[in-house]
């Protein structure tokens, strides 16, 4: 298959962690027959340095004609004082509404050998998590009309979700869960807003398609609890803007180690931007002890979403397991004990395990 990649390093620890995840993909690339073509695009920081607007519409339309966005990490304390409307984080804004992706995934996968790193009991997290957090990003409460009134007195958000809406993101739902452990959760407050009884309504009708994935609906009260309580009764968890905002943190808290969380952005067709959801941390830039897990595994939902290649995106996540149970360990996830890797080190021991 030919792939043809936009790369967006960005700032901080970006170009580091972009060029491990540039490797492995290389590498899979090499072993199972593929050809990659890689166009770099300035967004964040450096592109305020270079062209003083952190995403020029060149940048997004090399963007847009890519067939998937790999980006780092954007931001930093040199750009801090400048106007809100052109910090380095718009870059992200620009490039997620410019490419019209309204479907994100957040994956929190606890594994086995880093289970030390999670808050939660080992009782509670024994045998393993892995769920998905599937988040509508582009409606709801934080693009509906707000305002106040004359005097200021009173405030207003609207929520709004129209049926089209509502059945993108949970086809996108439905076709995670037939590749994982074939179970939706449709996350809402449905004994409350009129909005989530649409949303009840449209994932009910459009489960009847996918017949082999078993689906239970859950009030967002309940369900923030039993992420803590039993996270390992999720597989697919989908749910609107604003209440998947709040839950992939709280999913992605779990898991303990934010250096090894990836995610995707994504719309109707098989188009998706992957970014690990840690920032550019300044305070570790250019010292080669980032965890580039994140990145390389950003990379891996690239080839299983955007190329549906499976089997090489397993490949990649074999091969971090792998390097984990061996005891392969940057800074952040080292324990007592462990001597940590740099960045490069760590991606060679993923590259290597690659089978
Ligand atoms: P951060 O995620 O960059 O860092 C938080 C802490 O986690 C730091 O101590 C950092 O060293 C550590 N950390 C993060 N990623 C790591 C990794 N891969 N390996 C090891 N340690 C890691 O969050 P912050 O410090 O709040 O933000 C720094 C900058 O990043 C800010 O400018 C912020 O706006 C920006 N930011 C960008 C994104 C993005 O590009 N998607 C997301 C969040 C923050």
């Amino acid at each position: 298959m030919d792939m043809n990649i936009a790369l967006v390093p960005g700032d901080g620890i970006g170009p580091d962690i972009v060029k491990e995840a540039v490797r492995v993909l290389d590498r899979v690339a090499e072993l199972y027959g593929h050809r990659i073509s890689y166009k770099e695009i300035d967004a964040g920081g450096v592109s305020i340095d270079k062209y003083n607007v952190p995403l020029t519409e060149e940048a997004l339309q090399t963007a847009a004609s890519s067939d998937a966005v790999l980006l780092g990490a954007v931001g930093g304390p040199k750009w801090d004082h400048v106007p809100g409307h052109l910090r380095p984080e718009k870059a992200l804004l620009g490039l997620r509404s410019g490419l019209g992706l309204f479907c994100n995934f957040r994956p929190a996968v606890i594994y086995p050998e880093l289970s030390a790193a999670s808050p939660l009991k080992p009782s509670v997290i024994s045998g393993g998590v892995d769920l998905l957090v599937v988040r509508e990003l582009t409606g709801g409460i934080y693009f509906g009309e707000k305002g106040r009134n004359d005097d200021g007195s009173e405030a207003f958000d609207v929520m709004r979700y129209s049926v089209k809406e509502i059945e993108r993101i949970a086809r996108k739902a439905f076709e995670a869960a037939a590749i994982r452990k074939k179970h939706v959760t449709l996350v809402d407050k449905a004994n409350v807003l009129e909005t989530s009884r649409l949303w009840r309504e449209t994932v009910s009708r459009i489960a009847c398609d996918y017949p082999d994935i078993s689906v239970d609906y859950m009030y967002v009260d309940n369900a923030s609890m039993q992420l803590v309580r039993d996270p390992r009764h999720f597989d697919v968890l989908l749910t609107e803007n604003m209440f998947g905002d709040i839950l992939s943190d709280e999913a992605s808290m779990i898991t303990g180690s934010i250096g090894m969380l990836a995610s995707a952005s994504l719309r109707d067709d098989k188009f998706g931007m992957y970014e690990p959801i840690h920032g550019s941390a300044p305070d570790i830039a250019g010292m080669n002890i980032a965890n580039p897990i994140a990145t390389i595994l950003s990379a891996a939902m690239m080839l299983r979403y955007s190329f549906s290649l499976e089997n090489e995106a397993k490949s990649i996540e074999s091969a971090v397991s792998a390097a984990l149970a061996d005891g392969v360990r940057t800074r952040d996830i080292a324990t007592d004990g462990d001597e940590a890797v740099g960045t490069a080190e760590c991606g060679s021991e993923i590259l290597r395990r690659i089978k």
